[in-house]
């Protein structure tokens, strides 16, 4: 098959993956099932046929309102099948490793599934994080692709930093500080990036939520920092799609101009 073909069928693939996406940010945090019932209106409770669930499209042919009720569909449900449509686009031209594509596919999706709930509900459901783990460690036992080993170091190492620093920080502040889930998703980011990725990922999460998020929350005037919410987990995604795409560039930059300076 042309490599362009295989391109535009991974786009295709992502938008499908993307509307199933939409439905784990939107159910998982309400304890519901995936699978069962069928996509409902939440508005008005009636079931959306197939035609009407065709990712993007629908949502651009119904301009964004339900048929049944006129209620407004959110705009996060066709953003979110166009950046996952994006993401498999991208991983696809990336690489012509198959195995590859589909590590970076689902990795970036599970990540983006975690900004999506995390930003909307402030909680990230532990179900992506066990999921990404298993999948992690499944393609990393096809040989010829990222290490096994490596990723059982990346799953280790991940854990046990973020639960070293969970101890400190509930101990510092008299009271759990960081997530649970948290542990969980430094765990699953390390069965895709390894353990000097999980390591980056840390430093590069950290440095984002200080650089953007804290005078995020000073402008929106929230004096009572430690009281307020940071999406702790986004930063944390985010660094970890940056540390799968170019952490190793960003390292010998590091190394070369920063330490020689
Ligand atoms: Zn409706």
């Amino acid at each position: 098959m042309p490599h362009g073909l295989v391109v535009l069928f991974a786009g295709l693939l992502g938008a499908v993956v993307g509307s199933f996406l939409n439905v784990c940010v939107y159910r998982l945090p309400l304890g519901q099932s995936v699978v069962r019932p069928r996509s409902r209106c939440p508005m008005c409770a009636r079931p959306i046929p197939w035609y009407e669930n065709v990712p993007v499209l629908s949502w651009l042919a119904l301009r964004g309102r339900c048929r049944g009720c006129g209620g407004r569909i959110s705009v996060q449900y066709p953003l979110v099948e166009l950046a996952t449509a994006l993401i498999w686009i991208a991983a696809a031209a990336r690489t012509d490793a198959a195995v590859e594509a589909l590590r970076m596919g689902c990795f970036f999706t599970i990540l983006l599934g975690i900004a999506a709930t995390d930003a909307r509900h402030h909680l990230i459901p532990d179900h992506f994080s066990v999921g990404g783990v298993a999948i992690g460690l499944i393609l990393a036992a096809i040989p010829g692709g990222f290490p096994l080993g490596d990723a059982a170091l990346g799953l280790g190492v991940g854990g046990a930093l973020f639960l070293a620093l969970k101890l400190v920080a509930d101990y510092g502040f008299r009271k759990p500080a960081l997530g649970a889930g948290d542990v969980l998703l430094m765990a699953m980011i390390g069965t895709f990036v390894g353990w000097r990725g999980v390591v980056q990922t840390l430093f590069l999460g950290s440095a984002l939520g200080l650089v953007i998020g804290v005078p995020y929350l000073l402008v929106r005037g929230e004096p009572k920092l430690l009281g307020s919410y940071l999406p702790f987990g986004t930063f944390l995604a985010l660094a970890a799609a940056i540390t799968y795409l170019w952490g190793e560039p960003i390292i010998d930059w590091y190394v070369g101009t920063v330490m020689a300076m």
